[in-house]
């Protein structure tokens, strides 16, 4: 009986397996929410008034709610049809043209002095039957309840008078710190107002027209999902777009890599992407959201950059993430390694298992290209010890530099400099190595040192190439040319065709992994710092190749691996994340 039914579950699975998408492995992760938090504008950048617009042919005007812990938008019956809508502090604001500011002179302002009736309404639609009665009136929810509030004016002592005048019952109010006021944009006409003091934020969504998934303007950027409005100190306000994890993804792929990208290439940052956003949800929870839009993050612009590419991209890994024993991985990337990535613990603190340094064949063809890919960075000796100092190190003149330890990948671990007073004082692991030295990566050699591994150049992948006058050329062979044994002359092959041979008579193909014998454990000693190490022509002279943190995925590796090997997204994935499942 088990057996049989064993027998069965196996076939069941190599069904479902061969109908399934050829990428796509075994136990699709399902992610806790549906939707990111992105904070648009916040702490000192919060707007005074927020503005937005449906883009023509996606979406045409507004339903009112708030997001509940889940982040679902929850409408409580409030629309509008204005296609123009601001979101304003409940204050006396003027309009300057483009938006509303505190003030009270111009053509068109909104007064926060409003003549508020007593009436309870359980239901927008009750209240916005009896607001339809008068002119200038308008629903306010109140802690989950609706009024009718009627007017807007500069002073409590003009709406009292306007109270009396229409013979109006009620009070004047003038709304809480907490207060918001929707009103059309350009004009004093006011759609709603929304106050559940610090409980609930207003939120905002689009209401979709036609068949097409809404899109909305704000400040120069369209987005797909919905918009909170938060006073959360009760000053100005935070703006946050609350957005489907995949059409997030659609606006960042386009801004940390080109729309012009090879699709497999896309499609690998479109899962770092995902993925990396759900593993560091709350990232900004002490502002109310998930994610910023910078660097910091991740770079998100929602719909401007995307393009048939970047859609596809999303399209085909959609819901799929990057997983290591069920858990998402911190799916890290940078521009580029320079020849190698590096273990996470080498670089910054943790451990994490699928975070190992590898070894890039990849970059080398298009380094090329690259025009900042090798680099070359010099000090005069007060320069660094500036340098130094600046950092905080209460140190005497340096005369002395050099990486004293190399990982096993090759890329600089420790570099130790001297003083003249004998003290040494060092730059430990990727970050503090690269802020202290102003390197682009951790793939580096000070001085005159040969790389570890030797003077093949072990491990510095692609090795160094010098020309017939001695000049070192850029790691990339692409642009060279040989003449071949027939006489004919061809474009250096890419890596894994060509071989060198090195002082000391090894052949070695060049491109491929380092020749190395270190040991697998801690980064191997590379060097002792001397008196004049490290110097050049009298300048400490920092040489390296790539630019980013050595952590995870190369963008341009992936760029390579889809454009010069055919190489699939999946593939990229597994090459610079070990041991990964995709699903
Ligand atoms: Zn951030």
């Amino acid at each position: 009986m088990k057996k049989w039914l064993k027998a069965t579950a196996l076939s069941l699975a190599a069904a479902v397996l061969a109908a399934a998408p050829p990428a796509t492995e075994a136990g699709a992760f399902e992610p806790p929410v549906a939707a990111v938090k992105i904070g648009l504008y916040y702490g000192s950048s919060a707007l005074p008034s927020a503005n937005l617009q449906n883009a023509t042919g996606y979406g045409s005007g507004y339903d009112f709610g708030y997001f509940d812990e889940s982040r679902n938008f929850v409408p409580i019956g409030a629309y509008t049809d204005a296609v123009k809508i601001s979101v304003m502090r409940d204050r006396n604001m003027r309009f300057d043209g483009s938006g509303y500011v505190e003030g009270t002179s111009g053509d068109v302002v909104v007064g926060c002095f409003h003549i508020q009736g007593d009436r309870q309404y359980d239901t927008y639609g009750a209240a916005r039957e009896a607001a339809d009665r008068t002119n200038s009136s308008f629903v306010k929810y109140l802690s989950g309840s609706f009024y009718v509030c009627t007017g807007n004016y500069l002073t409590a002592s003009a709406a009292e008078e306007a109270r009396v005048a229409q013979g109006l019952g009620g009070s004047i109010t003038s709304g809480t710190v907490y207060t918001v006021t929707v009103a059309e944009t350009g004009t004093n006409r006011i759609i709603f107002e929304f106050d559940c003091g610090t409980g609930r934020w207003l939120g905002v969504m689009p209401r979709q027209s036609g068949g097409t998934k809404p899109q909305t303007w704000f400040r120069g950027y369209r987005y797909h999902g919905g918009f909170q409005y938060a006073r959360r100190d009760g000053g100005d306000i935070t703006v946050v777009n609350i957005v489907d994890i995949d059409d997030y993804t659609r606006g960042v792929i386009p801004n940390e890599m080109s729309n012009a990208w090879p699709l497999e290439a896309l499609k690998a940052q479109a899962l770092c992407a995902r993925t990396y956003a759900m593993s560091k949800l709350g990232t900004h929870s002490a502002h109310g959201f998930d994610l910023c839009t910078t660097e910091h993050c991740q770079v998100y612009h929602g719909q401007n950059s995307a393009n048939e590419i970047t859609e596809a991209a999303v399209d085909q890994t959609l819901g799929q993430y990057i997983t290591y024993e069920g858990e998402l991985c911190e799916t890290y990337f940078s521009s580029s390694d320079g020849g190698a990535t590096e273990d996470v613990e080498n670089v910054w603190n943790s451990k994490l298992p699928y975070l190992r340094g590898v070894t890039d064949p990849y970059e080398a063809d298009i380094a090329g290209r690259l025009s900042n890919y090798s680099w070359t960075v010099t000090y005069t000796p007060e320069q660094i010890t500036q340098r130094m100092r600046n950092r905080g190190n209460n140190c005497g003149q340096i005369v002395g530099m050099a990486v004293t330890r190399y990982t096993d990948m090759g890329n600089a671990y420790e570099v130790t400099m001297l003083d003249d007073g004998g003290r040494t004082w060092k730059l430990t692991k990727g970050d503090s190595i690269r802020s202290g030295l102003g390197a682009k990566s951790i793939r580096l050699t000070i001085g005159d040192a040969a790389p570890p591994g030797g003077p093949s150049g072990g491990g510095q992948s692609g090795g160094v190439y010098v020309d017939g006058s001695g000049q070192t050329l850029d790691s990339a062979m692409a642009p060279y040319y040989a003449i071949g044994g027939d006489g004919q002359v061809d474009a250096m092959p890419e890596e894994g065709a060509l071989y060198a041979m090195t002082g000391d008579g090894e052949v070695a193909q060049v491109g491929a992994a380092p020749q190395t014998d270190a040991a697998p454990a801690a980064p191997a000693v590379s060097a002792n710092v001397a008196r004049g190490s490290g110097l050049v022509n009298g300048y400490f002279t920092i040489r390296g190749t790539g630019t980013g943190h050595n952590i995870g995925m190369s963008q341009w590796g992936a760029y390579s691996m889809a454009k010069n090997h055919n190489m699939t997204y999946d593939q990229i994935i597994h090459f610079y994340f070990t041991g990964v499942t995709i699903g």
